[in-house]
């Protein structure tokens, strides 16, 4: 019997059904195809799958792994393809045969030039697993497994059973483009993750305050950018020079207000960067009380200094645990779990002002000297490193 592993990919129907659908699909098709570089495979569009076919089996786990990882995919199944006959239909299931318990066999028979009907074929694959497993009983409604047998119109049948979860939401690429303020902390690299997973394509931005910050500090951020490319795709990656600024800062405004000013003249920053960049909205990972420039207070007066563009703030009301999770989850824990310090926590005044007040902050801010010429050179001086997802 002619028979082979392929991949099955179950896609997000709510947004392929709305008028944009030719758009997403597109994209989401590109982005599986880019996300298997490197490998051979055959990618068949059906209705309403794909399937990736036609690969090394030595290959099957990594593809599955980078395929759960594309956003837009739901989940995916590892199936059997054989040439429809029923003979062969009773081979193939034997390898989806539950060990015990009540279990379905749920048949689409899209081939209608089989005599049997779907239930029909449901009843005698069903039948031929009882009279190989005593210890099975069959239960239409509720049962333990359920083995689906897909009888296409082409002449040929895949078999399934277990489906493993994908990553969910909308394809990168779909929702423009967000600079994401990225520093080495837990929370950041988060905040992309869940951006990209709304369909943004992710570039970032960070501040460095070198010799005051460590290399080490600039290479955690360099390694978390390359961690989100496995979900994101390629990042470019703004290195801006903070250390003068935040001398500056130091040197001029009120120690209490130290920190809502850096802030202040990071977003500016960034939203100048973002608008030369074609990036249509910052992102940060501000969390709603977790410190005392993330009151509503400070998020206020630090977002009174962008102009323009929408400030995201995916994990605003989300839990520090939570977040943790998510980083599990993605694999920037590790790395940001590392104590580098950025350029937050030099400087770092003793008493930061919980509740500032915008007018005060202008006024602090507008004592430091010179500070349109080094907003000016931050932006033209930053660096730029492409990040490329590593294969
Ligand atoms: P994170 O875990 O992301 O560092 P945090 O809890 O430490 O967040 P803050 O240090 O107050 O919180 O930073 C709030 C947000 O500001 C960060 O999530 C990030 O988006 C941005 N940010 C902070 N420091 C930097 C930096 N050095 N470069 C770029 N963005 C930064
Ligand atoms: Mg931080």
């Amino acid at each position: 019997m002619e028979e082979k592993k392929v991949i099955l990919l179950r896609y997000g129907e709510v947004f392929l059904k709305g008028k944009n659908r030719n758009v997403f699909e597109k994209k989401l098709i590109e982005n599986i195809k880019n996300s298997l570089s490197g490998i051979d495979f055959k990618f068949i569009r059906t209705q309403n799958r794909y399937y990736i076919e036609d690969y090394q089996e030595y290959e099957q786990d990594e593809i599955i792994d980078r395929l759960t990882k594309v956003f837009g995919l739901h989940s995916l199944s590892v199936a059997t393809k054989i040439k429809t006959d029923y003979d062969n239909l009773k081979k193939a299931i034997l390898e989806f045969m539950p060990e015990e318990g009540t279990f379905r066999v749920s048949v689409k028979r899209a081939d209608k030039r089989l005599d049997m009907t779907s239930p029909q074929i449901g009843a005698m694959l069903g039948g031929y697993l009882l009279s190989k497993n005593k210890s099975l009983s069959v239960d239409l409604y509720y049962p333990k497994s359920e083995i689906f047998v897909d009888i296409r119109e082409s002449g040929y049948s895949y078999l399934f059973r277990d489906k493993i979860d994908c990553a969910q939401g909308m394809p990168v690429g779909t929702a423009g483009r967000g600079l994401l303020l990225l520093s080495g902390g837990f929370d950041s690299p988060v905040a992309g993750y869940r951006m990209a997973r709304r369909g943004m394509e992710i570039y970032a931005i960070h501040f460095h305050s070198y010799p005051h910050t460590s290399e080490l500090a600039q290479q955690k951020v360099i390694d978390l950018a390359q961690k989100l490319t496995k979900y994101c795709g390629n990042i470019k990656l703004f290195v801006v020079k903070f250390t003068e600024i935040q001398q500056a800062i130091h040197e001029f405004c009120r120690e209490d207000f130290m920190i809502t000013i850096m802030r202040r003249i990071m977003v500016e920053i960034a939203e100048r960067i973002a608008q030369q960049n074609n990036c249509g909205a910052l992102i940060t990972g501000e969390s709603l009380g977790q410190v005392a420039s993330q009151t509503t207070q400070s998020i206020t007066v630090t977002n009174e200094a962008v102009k323009l563009l929408p400030v995201f703030r995916p994990l605003i009301g989300l839990d520090k645990y939570e977040i943790m999770d998510t980083a599990e989850k993605i694999d920037t824990y590790k790395i940001s779990e590392l104590p580098y310090e950025d350029c937050c926590t030099v400087f770092l005044p003793k008493n930061p002002v919980i509740k500032p007040n915008l007018e005060v902050a202008k006024k602090e801010q507008s004592k430091i000297e010179n500070l349109d010429k080094m907003i000016d050179e931050a932006v033209n001086g930053a660096d730029i490193l492409d990040i490329k997802v590593e294969r």
